[in-house]
């Protein structure tokens, strides 16, 4: 059984897809350091736009990682590098996926901002942001952008192909926490279901995406999680990347991805928070919260975003410093009522 899609919805899906047309020049990008939903979006797009003819190149603003390679074999791409903008240059139409602010893409914004074509967006952020004009197609209420795109498949009688359908799967499934998230609802499961029917092997997909791991990530794991901070009375736990860790260790930023999850599972915890120098004087921190806590809103004043409960900033300083502003305005939130 399909998910089913409201009549608003199926208008919407297709006047998006109507602005995507074959002979038009489309780069397809996502946010700097792209996870899951961002890669997965793009290639399970990529796929069924080539099927309907219509030619399509990844552009990013950073590597993809390792452990999300199998997802493009076949799709023309290129990552962080001066093709990637001189691509970007000569596209007709660039369409921006799983986030909404022309800021997020690090080395390829100044370009999307001033190229002077349409900019179309798929995204489920709720934190708003800046991009130039463009056809939208947008729910905050989605699971992950990779639900989106299925969306506009469904809509638009687009055939769905097992590559396509793995790479919609491995988006919903990274940006759901392997379906164990609030944002978990039945039509997820609905649609992972559809997925899933096209004749995909859900244990090779966690093996690829989650068992495939180098040494470094899980030693990463081990250094930064014996850094450790609980804080009960404040309901906060955080934890911090030993400075140099990643290059010690031979690990990316990619291999970070979940280890905030662990001081959120610290019962009492409301809000987990990872630090990490990302550059001399500028740390960025992912946060993480549990139940009516809402990441997204105490982001915003610093300049970041992202979701209720799943969201990122970075604030330039050392360490120390953006620890104590950052831990100093999450005690003062938490002991009012964690909303703004
Ligand atoms: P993570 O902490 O895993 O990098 O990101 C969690 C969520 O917050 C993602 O949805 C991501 O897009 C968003 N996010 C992370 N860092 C930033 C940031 O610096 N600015 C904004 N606006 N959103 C961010
Ligand atoms: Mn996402």
């Amino acid at each position: 059984m399909s998910p089913s899609l409201s009549p608003d919805r199926i208008r919407q899906a297709r006047a998006f897809a109507a602005a995507l047309t074959p002979g038009q020049r489309i780069c397809i990008t996502t946010h700097v350091n792209p996870d899951g939903d961002g890669l997965g979006s793009e290639a399970g797009l990529a796929h069924l736009l080539q099927a309907q003819g219509i030619h399509a190149v990844v552009t990013n603003p950073s590597p993809t990682p390792e452990r999300y390679h199998f997802l493009f074999g076949g799709l023309p791409g290129v990552d962080r590098s001066h093709e990637a903008v001189k691509e970007l240059r000569k596209a007709d139409l660039i369409l921006v996926l799983d986030i909404s602010d022309v800021g997020r893409l690090g080395m390829l914004s100044q370009t999307v901002q001033d190229r002077g074509v349409p900019v179309a967006c798929v995204d489920h952020h709720a934190s708003a942001g800046h991009l130039p004009e463009g056809p939208r197609y947008v729910d905050p209420d989605a699971s992950a952008t990779g639900e989106l795109i299925f969306q506009l498949a469904l809509a638009n009688d687009w055939p769905l192909t097992p590559v396509a359908a793995r790479a919609l799967y491995v988006a919903i499934l990274t940006d759901t926490g392997a379906f164990r998230f609030s944002n978990t609802r039945p039509s997820v499961l609905r649609t992972a279901a559809a997925l899933l029917e096209t004749g995909l092997d859900p244990e090779q997909i966690y093996l690829d995406v989650y068992a495939n791991a180098p040494e470094g990530r899980a030693r990463l794991l081990a250094e930064t999680l014996q850094t450790m901070v609980v804080e009960p009375d404040a309901g906060l736990a955080w934890v911090t990347v030993p400075p140099g860790a990643l290059e010690r260790l031979g690990a990316t930023a990619d291999d970070l991805d979940g280890i905030v999850e662990v001081p959120r599972t610290i019962a009492g915890v409301r809000m987990a928070l990872l630090f990490r120098e990302i550059a001399a004087g500028r740390v960025k921190v992912s946060l993480r919260s549990v139940g009516e806590v809402d990441v997204n809103a105490f982001a915003k004043p610093f300049g970041g975003g992202g979701h209720t409960k799943a969201s990122g900033l970075s604030l330039e300083g050392s360490l120390a410093e953006v620890q104590s502003r950052v831990l100093g305005a999450a005690r003062e939130y938490l002991s009012g009522n964690g909303s703004r």
